[in-house]
């Protein structure tokens, strides 16, 4: 049914993109597209949807238009040990059992006890599996710390923190190796026009990788908490990859979306710890001693040394250093970089199933279905 109330809606949608009375449009234009039941609900979110769509970009076909629902056609319930989100659907209103995991189970509850507001969800699949997407929004006390910690993003190490004399690091070994065994398997079965498989691997990659990057944000931000700090300082993207000796480099070690994806991560798990989160210009963070002497020459790969007063110390860790600073000023720019974090997508489970889920991660199990 998940999949029928999709088509339907992406099929209205496409429709509803070309009509010339698109602005005037209420639950009521659906009637004119379909003799059909569709819950008022989703039509009048899809509305809002085609309406921004068309506005800001040109799209005039949605390839997939998943249902959504705005904060109050969609409830959350505690049913024993398990969860049930209801939402209206082709045919009645439904309360579906869902798998949590412990983190997500901890959100659900503060929306159960009002801790936060209720937004927007959307039913969507994934990789064989429906997902109920939940967004929420709750106010941050801001930390009354005022101590800054730097984050460098780098090649050789994915990411050094600094705040005073203590640091946190991040070798990125592991990391470039798999990448690099992932770029050459990829050349093999690209070589042999195999393009679904070099599509698969890409994907998986991409699934490791974000699974790296929340790991490495999560204690970065947790360092943070420990140390008293109220701001992090990070680079804006742009110098990443010229840091690369060369383009080759760089195409065959981090890709700077993985960079792009773990400032994010930082950003939001940041400030959703009420630490603020300030990006500096990076120009001369690399090249510059401590006693204010900067020189190109000053780093040699992971080694930092004063041309001038030899002090030596780890390169990325320098960086940080004065990332921290702000060396060379906070970013003129506001960052593009989004912050928020993603919805909280938990697993329609209506089969009472959920053995595929790794048994470590606190799953909630449904009964009976
Ligand atoms: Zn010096």
């Amino acid at each position: 049914m998940y999949k029928q109330m999709t088509e339907v809606n992406t099929a209205f949608a496409n429709w509803l993109a070309t009509h010339p009375d698109l602005n005037k449009a209420t639950s009521k234009i659906f009637q004119d597209f379909s003799s059909q039941r569709f819950p008022s609900a989703i039509v009048n979110q899809t509305i809002r949807e085609v309406k921004s769509q068309t506005k800001h970009q040109k799209t005039k076909q949605f390839r997939k238009q998943w249902c959504c629902f705005n904060n109050q056609n969609w409830k959350v319930e505690r049913k024993g040990d398990f969860y049930t989100v209801s939402f209206p659907t082709l045919e009645k209103r439904i309360g579906v059992p869902v798998v949590t995991r412990t983190y997500q189970a901890a959100w659900l509850d503060r929306l159960l006890d009002g801790t936060v507001k209720q937004g927007a969800a959307k039913l969507y699949k994934k990789r064989k599996k429906w997902y109920f997407a939940i967004t929420i929004t709750f106010e941050v006390e801001p930390r009354k710390e005022t101590k800054a910690m730097g984050v460098d993003l780098g090649l050789r190490y994915i990411a050094v923190a600094s705040v005073g004399t203590k640091s946190l690091f991040f070798k990125s070994n592991q990391c470039a190796f798999v990448r690099r065994r992932y770029a050459a398997l990829r050349r093999r079965l690209g070589k042999a026009k195999k393009l679904h498989a070099v599509r698969k691997i890409g994907d998986k990659e991409s699934r490791w990788m974000k699974g790296v990057n929340h790991k490495i944000s999560r204690q970065i931000v947790n360092f943070a908490l420990a140390n008293g700090v109220g701001v992090i300082r990070m680079e804006e993207l742009t110098g990443i990859r010229k840091r690369a000796t060369s383009a080759k480099e760089a195409g065959r070690s981090l890709h700077s979306w993985a960079f792009h994806q773990l400032q994010t991560m930082i950003a939001y798990k940041a400030e959703m710890a009420g630490i603020r989160v300030e990006w500096v210009n990076p120009t001369y963070t690399s090249q510059t001693c401590k006693c204010g002497h900067r020189e190109k020459a000053n780093r040699n790969g992971i080694h930092f040394q004063c041309k001038k007063c030899g002090y030596t110390i780890h390169a990325d860790l320098n960086g940080a250093i004065n990332i921290a600073k702000a060396i060379s000023g906070l970013s003129a720019e506001p960052s593009a970089l989004v912050t928020g974090a993603p919805p909280i997508g938990v697993h329609l489970n209506p089969m009472g199933r959920g053995d595929d889920t790794p048994p470590n991660l606190g799953v909630v199990r449904t009964r009976n279905g």
